[in-house]
């Protein structure tokens, strides 16, 4: 399995106190944590600063599942690498988008909505509850997992009604909200996980870095159906299919 952990890597370089947290960037926290928990997995990073962001179509076609943190520059993610991991989704490379990359370009664009939410950074209690106990991405968490202090992300979060819901959180404050998100889109599959924001020490924890593993698992689609998706321009509707 072929994996690319994505970060804008803007927090990192700019607080010290996020720095502290995540020495190597959490491009860095994220991809070591696959690397230990997906025994098949190739890793490697990019971000934001790469040319082309790291996401050159070379690397695209050797990436089975692309995972995505971003926050203060969702703006400054060029369309047309949003283009390109659109077409890779569609064509069946697996997407994990992760906490604030609820706002990216390319979640935004597989959802179709706003993809707002509400939130609160207060040091809540978060409990991430499995609310599909039988799915591959709960495999062998703890019901609920607990992060002692968390950033409130809440209800309404403006996406469609997931293919598949796996976790909702509730926090100290009384709000809930749909943490863990499954999405067919063409012949990907995404998958949405709340928790990391990066001020705390999340992808430390041992049940976050669990849900992560899984969902590289779950993601990650090796086979290839010889429908091709062609989401070209040109295409008289945009979205037709040709065997
Ligand atoms: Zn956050």
């Amino acid at each position: 399995m072929r994996i690319t952990v994505w970060n804008e890597y803007v927090h990192e370089r700019h607080n010290p106190a996020v720095a502290e947290i995540y020495p190597d960037g959490i491009h860095g926290a994220v991809a070591s944590l696959l690397a230990g928990g997906v025994t098949d997995a190739k890793v490697q990073t990019a971000t934001l600063e790469d040319p082309e962001h790291g996401l050159t179509a070379d690397v695209l076609d050797n990436t089975d599942v692309l995972f995505w943190w971003g926050h203060l520059a969702h703006h400054k993610v060029a369309d047309e690498v949003v283009e390109r991991v659109h077409q890779r989704v569609m064509q069946g490379m697996g997407l994990v988008v992760m906490h604030s990359a609820h706002l990216s370009k390319i979640f935004c664009r597989l959802m179709g909505t706003t993809c707002n939410l509400r939130w609160r950074e207060a040091d809540d209690r978060e409990l991430v509850w499995t609310v599909s106990p039988g799915h591959p991405i709960a495999a062998g968490v703890a019901q609920p997992i607990e992060l002692a202090t968390h950033e409130m992300y809440g209800e309404y979060f403006d996406i469609p009604a997931p293919d598949e819901l796996v976790f909702i959180s509730s926090y100290s404050g009384g709000e809930v909200f749909r943490s863990g998100c499954c999405f067919f889109r063409g012949k990907g599959r995404v998958f949405y996980f709340s928790p990391g924001h990066e001020t705390y020490p999340v992808f430390a924890d041992p049940d976050i870095r669990q849900v992560l593993c899984n969902a590289a698992r779950w993601v990650y689609q090796p086979q290839t159906s010889s429908i091709v998706i062609d989401t070209s321009p040109e295409s008289p509707t945009g979205w037709f299919q040709t065997d």
